[in-house]
């Protein structure tokens, strides 16, 4: 048996919710994940049954058909597909969407869009990146123009997670280009049906292959007035900075949960691979890589299981929850490494679920705010 990581904001009732995501992730996510991997998707039939077992917006109040839970019931089911290499179910994006609804939303948007959501009858995507503006979300060209009482949206997205599957997709758009920050706006997208959207390319990454990023296009799409997130004008930056510490911690606690998937997959192949008559688990190199990976986990199980706690509780900061997306995916690049290097050719084969952690791993330094986005809102804080 591995060495066990308990989570200190578990308690009886968690461990219960534990076993219903791990039959989900094992019955219905695993056994796909193969051929979703080689069409660059998911499906929407999974999206559908997620919500018909009660997966989707665990953490979104049930009055908007949500799970009534708090962040603890989202991150144990981020856990259990981190653990096991499914990265191509972007629930985490979707729940995002979800509390921009909530949080921002007016109270017909929160209606109508919440309890479709939890339904798994819409995908949510949200659309911030363009080919030439990813950090500086204040460069983005994308334009939402009023006429008549709609807004006429003209513009590219890319790298959008859900992008292909999404039936709304919040759009981060300029509605008054002379106002910098205060000219952003996030308007509300239904794809289906609608002229002028069009999705490009699902892309071709170096990992995450079952996820659908893709590019989107806005060619004169008209929505209604009414499908202003929040319903005033010039409110986008304030919307996009709300939910920081909820998106960073995301991404922080799946990948403690990869470093533990793959450290329990490590550890398993060196007692059973030989080398030089015995285990290469005996190896001294070995046993002190896997002693420092164990003792990267068992620290970061602390820090993160803190920040789950001050989340849960409303006390998280975004600086913190930033150190938590630092922290957890640098070591997360440096871990996967270290025991990749343990598989030895085994290692670079793609049959093998390290080899896909590896490659997965790199983009977690990279979305939801690069590494040297995260030092730069961290040393503010200083
Ligand atoms: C798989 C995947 C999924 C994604 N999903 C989504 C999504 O759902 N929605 C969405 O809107 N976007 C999404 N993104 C986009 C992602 O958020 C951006 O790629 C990221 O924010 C970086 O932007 P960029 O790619 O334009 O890089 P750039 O901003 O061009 O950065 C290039 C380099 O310059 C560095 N840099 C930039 N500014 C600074 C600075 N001030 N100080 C120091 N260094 C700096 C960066 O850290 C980076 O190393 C996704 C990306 C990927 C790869």
């Amino acid at each position: 048996m591995p060495m066990n990581f308990t989570r200190s904001w578990t308690d009886e009732d968690l461990d219960r919710w534990r076993d219903t995501c791990v039959r989900f992730v094992e019955q219905e996510l695993l056994p796909d994940d193969e051929a979703a991997r080689k069409r660059g998707h998911v499906g929407h039939a999974v999206w559908r049954k997620a919500g018909e077992l009660g997966l989707l917006c665990t953490d979104i109040p049930e009055e908007y058909g949500g799970g009534g839970g708090d962040f603890r019931h989202e991150a144990v089911l981020y856990e259990e597909c981190a653990r096991r290499g499914l990265s191509g179910w972007a629930n985490s994006v979707h729940s995002i969407v979800a509390h921009y609804f909530l949080n921002h939303g007016t109270p017909e948007q929160r209606q109508k869009y919440l309890p479709k959501l939890a339904s798994g009858e819409l995908v949510g995507a949200i659309a911030m990146t363009e080919p030439g503006a990813g950090s500086d979300l204040q460069g983005i060209r994308t334009r939402a123009e009023k006429r008549d009482g709609r807004y006429v949206i003209n513009g590219s997205k890319t790298f959008i997670t859900n992008g292909f599957l999404a039936g709304v997709v919040l759009v981060v758009c300029k509605t008054d280009p002379t106002q910098g920050a205060r000219g952003t706006s996030i308007l509300i997208v239904e794809t289906e049906g609608c002229t002028g959207f069009r999705v490009g390319r699902v892309l071709d990454k170096m990992g995450m292959k079952s996820q659908d990023t893709s590019e989107l296009f806005f060619d004169d799409v008209v929505v209604p007035e009414a499908n202003l997130l929040g319903g005033a004008e010039g409110q986008g930056f304030y919307q996009l900075m709300g939910d920081l510490p909820y998106e960073r911690l995301i991404i922080g606690v799946s990948a403690l949960a990869c470093m533990e998937g793959a450290y329990a997959a490590t550890l398993d192949y060196v007692r059973e691979r030989k080398a030089f008559g015995k285990p290469i688990a005996d190896l001294q190199n070995t046993r002190f890589k896997l002693a420092e990976v164990a003792t990267t986990i068992q620290v970061g199980r602390a820090f993160i299981d803190r920040c789950v706690e001050q989340l849960v509780a409303g006390t998280l900061d975004t600086a913190t929850a930033s150190m938590a997306k630092l922290w957890g995916s640098e070591q997360q690049g440096r871990v996967l490494d270290e025991c990749l290097q343990l598989f030895g050719g085994y290692g670079f084969m793609n049959e093998y679920l390290i080899a896909r952690m590896y490659a997965d791993a790199r983009v977690q330094r990279i979305y939801g705010g690069t590494s040297e986005i995260m030092k730069e809102v961290i040393s503010r804080a200083l």
